[in-house]
């Protein structure tokens, strides 16, 4: 249409779903948030800190974050932080643990043991022996991670939890008074993919642990992937995500909030609104430039408007929303519709669910308990966020009597020499000779 000129010239711009050419609906869904980009500096910096320990967490410290560190262990300094930190901050930390402790204190697995006709079957749970939480500190300070990572272990039981937070002249106070609320047992100075490597594998200083957790930028979740396999990982939770579903009911300042909030977090991230009403598509889009105009973050915010798996969608059906909130799986899953039920049960892969106008995500973010630890580029299609469960091993336990053996014996032997082990089958065999 020669008459339409696009009004804007920055920020988002409504686009049809249906008219979504190939690669541009691939960007929303194989979305890596530059990840892949730097998987190879990732690995060089992961074998230096293997091989050199220390020297080279301090290596990397000034060459990434400009610091010349003294002490990597800096657990006496976070207790100091907590006596000084402002009150009214000190209280916002400890309402938030306290509600983030309830949350997941439900959460915790209970043994049990079961008849299964005679067979005594069960499944015991048992906490790691240790954990390594990554509390991320690189352009914004996160002691809500620090929260959300260390309280789940802690309240699962692990012995030794230890936290890894950027390096600075001065570690943010309120990260580190946070870590001490949390019951934090040891904290380490060293940020980025180093940190994740000095978990993993131990240094001098910091001691390796069996998981290692925690949200970070580009580099710490490729770093995540790096050591994968050599010790366990929560899974890959790298720049945030938001996916509002909105129908016409929805309050376009209250969604444009959600959206601004989200891409406040990094450049990486990414921000999606998805609707079936034009009007309120184009009054996000709207409200979305002028909330983020005079922020203290717009740089980084219309950077993250700007990826190419952000944007306004405007689908023909609410079920066209519903199909691509799915293929999306997105870290943060919001709901802004009269039906908003019947709409999630459509949508089973999220990180984390909010429902309602008064369900902001920052919500979830900061104090009402749940995890903001989530998983994203999609692998909310195969896991939910970080909870006990990420910190506890299951083991099976079974108890047979003679006549439960008895009663199960000719399917064991038959599979047994089925797959030519026969001495499985002698195995029940000789428990039946005279
Ligand atoms: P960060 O702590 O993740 O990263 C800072 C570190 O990155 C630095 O210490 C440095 O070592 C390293 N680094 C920076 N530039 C580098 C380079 N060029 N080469 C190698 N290493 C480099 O802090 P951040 O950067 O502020 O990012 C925090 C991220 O965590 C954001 O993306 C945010 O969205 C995300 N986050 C996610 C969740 C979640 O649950 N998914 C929660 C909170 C935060």
């Amino acid at each position: 249409n020669p008459f339409f000129a696009p009004s804007r010239t920055r920020g988002m711009n409504v686009r049809t779903i249906a008219d979504l050419g190939p690669d541009e609906r691939a960007a929303f869904f194989d979305r890596d948030a530059g990840v892949d980009a730097v998987r190879d500096d990732v690995r060089d910096i992961v074998s230096q800190v293997h091989e050199e320990g220390d020297v080279a967490l301090r290596r990397f410290a000034e060459e990434f974050d400009d610091v010349s560190v003294g002490n990597i262990d800096i657990t006496d300094a976070a207790e100091r932080a907590y006596e000084e930190i402002d009150d009214d901050v000190c209280d916002a930390i400890e309402d938030a643990a306290a509600n983030i402790r309830a949350f997941h204190e439900r959460q915790v697995p209970e043994d049990w043991r079961d008849d299964f006709e005679g067979r005594e079957l069960g499944r015991r749970y048992r906490p790691l022996d240790s954990a390594g939480v990554y509390a991320p500190g690189g352009t914004a300070a996160y002691p809500s991670s620090a929260l959300m990572g260390v309280i789940p272990a802690k309240v699962a039981g692990v012995e030794h939890v230890a936290v890894a937070t950027p390096p600075a002249e001065e570690v943010n106070p309120v990260t580190l008074a946070a870590i001490h609320v949390a019951g934090a047992d040891a904290v380490y100075q060293v940020g980025g993919a180093q940190a994740i490597a000095a978990l993993a594998y131990g240094t001098e200083t910091v001691s390796a642990t069996d998981i290692v957790v925690g949200p970070g930028n580009r580099w710490v979740t490729a770093a995540k992937a790096e050591v994968r396999g050599d010790v366990a990982i929560d899974f890959l939770a790298g720049p945030s995500e938001i996916m509002v579903v909105a129908d016409g009911d929805a309050d376009a300042e209250l969604v444009a909030a959600d959206l601004v909030a989200q891409a406040e977090h990094d450049e990486n991230a990414s921000v999606v609104a998805v609707t079936d009403d034009e009007t309120l598509a184009e009054q996000v889009v709207d409200a979305v430039d002028e909330q983020a105009d005079g922020r203290e973050r717009e740089a980084v915010i219309r950077a993250a408007l700007d990826n190419d798996a952000s944007g306004v969608l405007l689908a023909r059906s609410m079920s066209e929303a519903v199909l691509f909130a799915e293929e999306y799986a997105a870290e943060h899953l919001s709901i802004q519709a009269a039906d908003d039920e019947s709409l999630l049960e459509r949508i089973p892969s999220a990180g984390s669910v909010f429902l309602g106008p008064y369900s902001p995500v920052a919500a979830g973010d900061y104090a009402t308990g749940t995890n903001h630890v989530l998983p994203t580029g999609g692998n909310a299609r195969v896991t939910g966020g970080l909870s006990v469960d990420t910190f506890v091993r299951s083991t099976t336990v079974q108890r047979l009597s003679e006549d439960s053996l008895s009663d199960i014996s000719d399917t064991i032997t038959t599979l047994a020499e089925a797959e030519g082990l026969e001495a499985h089958a002698e195995s029940v065999r000789k428990r039946f000779e005279e």
